[in-house]
């Protein structure tokens, strides 16, 4: 354990956050620079995002010993139901089948948010520092020279390791001269909490549509989380309906199966793009989160992947000294390991918006098909769950959720 040697986390973000609380779980000493003043959110503009947490995940949170305070919040994902809208074909997945519980919990962005803050603002060994906007990092030596303005005043720290968790358009990857390659969707994402007349009985449900791949999550409380994907042109006119005509829209295009949607909350909309580093680490600085990949929500993998990044930078920073040359070839190394699960990960997640974002007739029939063939094959389906689940690329030591 080692408290002497200074990380610095760049952004304060879900990703960030959850970062500095492994690393200092680690025995590290961890300051957090966020742009923004993170307490003062007004509660009406509060991000509408609920994400759901893959199994994995929920295991790296008990390692953290989060889980117990973020269960109460969430909802279990006791089954998962795939279909295409006009086709017959359907698979259906059961965490009985796999002899768990559920197979992954959803919660809402902004109480998650807030219990990681609370958390991170409570642990000793972690500074966080608000209106901090990160400029610039130069290699001192085996040291960082970070440049930062704090409450507009120019500042300069020295740290062994800087982790860069600016989000998708990360300012710092740029001076660190790292590229990415950029794909818009051309798609939007609307996302809102729907008020449900009976309960769900933790039904997660993912349904393609000719706008695009529409999920409903359970929340806690006869609710559940829509994240409807819609082409570009057609999302304005969708945002500016009625209430009462958006659900029956959603209606038309999900059916009856959950009963009927009586209310719906605060919609936001989210432009959609992938995002993907060219690498990881540049000497001492390691990118992660949306940094590093930002994804399209279709499969609800950009927290859940970024949080297995971060366990493995845990492992491989173990009894690490970071002022040592060792420190930079380990974070090589976390490079190489991470490589599979980011590119299975992506590769998933495109290829479903691919498939499925497309109508020609013919692949209309192949994907009703291939649902139809994957409910009949009992283990093709455990192996998708384990992989939606995270455990489809190794499982370093927090995954395997020790207390
Ligand atoms: C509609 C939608 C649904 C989703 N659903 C799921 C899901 O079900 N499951 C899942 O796993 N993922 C999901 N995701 C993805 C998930 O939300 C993201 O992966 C995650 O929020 C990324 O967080 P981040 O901390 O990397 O980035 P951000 O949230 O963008 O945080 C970056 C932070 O860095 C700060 N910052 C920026 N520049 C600077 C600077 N120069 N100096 C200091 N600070 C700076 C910003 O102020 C910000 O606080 C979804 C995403 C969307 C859009």
């Amino acid at each position: 354990m080692r408290v002497d040697q200074q990380v610095c986390i760049v952004g304060g973000g879900l990703v960030g956050l959850a970062a500095a609380i492994t690393l200092a779980h680690q025995g590290r000493k961890v300051t957090l620079l966020e742009a923004s003043s993170l307490e003062a959110q007004d509660p009406q503009a509060l991000d509408a995002r609920s994400l759901a947490l893959s199994y994995s995940t929920i295991q790296i949170l008990r390692s953290l010993g989060l889980w117990n305070q973020l269960q109460s919040m969430a909802a279990p994902i006791k089954h998962i139901h795939v279909s295409s809208a006009g086709f017959f074909g359907v698979t259906r997945l059961d965490a009985s089948d796999l002899k768990l519980e559920a197979m992954g919990y959803v919660i809402e962005y902004h109480l998650l948010l807030k219990i990681l803050l609370r958390h991170a603002q409570q642990h000793s060994a972690i500074d966080i520092i608000t209106m901090a906007q990160v400029d610039a990092v130069e290699a001192q030596g085996e040291q960082l020279e970070l440049h930062y303005q704090l409450h507009e005043q120019p500042q300069t720290r020295n740290f062994n390791l800087v982790v860069v968790a600016d989000g998708a358009n990360s300012p710092l990857r740029q001076k660190l001269g790292i590229s990415v390659d950029t794909l818009d969707y051309q798609q939007s994402a609307l996302v809102a909490n729907i008020k449900l007349a009976q309960d769900g009985n933790g039904w997660a449900y993912e349904r393609f549509t000719d706008d695009g791949p529409l999920a409903l999550l359970p929340l806690p409380g006869q609710r559940y989380a829509l994240v409807w994907t819609h082409a570009a042109e057609h999302i304005d006119q969708r945002m500016a309906l009625s209430d009462q005509a958006l659900l029956q829209q959603l209606h038309d295009a999900f059916g009856y199966r959950l009963g009927e949607f009586i209310e719906i909350g605060t919609r936001a909309r989210f432009d959609l793009k992938l995002t993907r580093a060219s690498r990881l680490v540049a000497g001492r600085c390691v990118l992660i989160g949306n940094a590093a990949n930002s994804l399209h929500p279709v499969a609800g993998q950009g927290f859940n992947l970024a949080l297995r990044d971060i366990a493995q930078l845990y492992d491989s920073l173990l009894d690490v000294d970071l002022t040592s040359a060792a420190g930079t070839d380990q974070l090589l190394d976390y490079q190489r390991l991470r490589q599979a699960d980011q590119q299975q990960t992506v590769g998933y997640g495109h290829g479903l918006v691919s498939l499925f974002s497309n109508d020609l007739p013919v692949l209309n029939h192949l994907r009703a098909g291939a649902l139809a063939a994957l409910d009949l094959l009992p283990a093709l389906k455990r192996e998708v769950s384990w992989q939606g689940m995270g455990y489809g690329a190794g499982c370093s030591s927090l995954m395997r959720g020790v207390d």
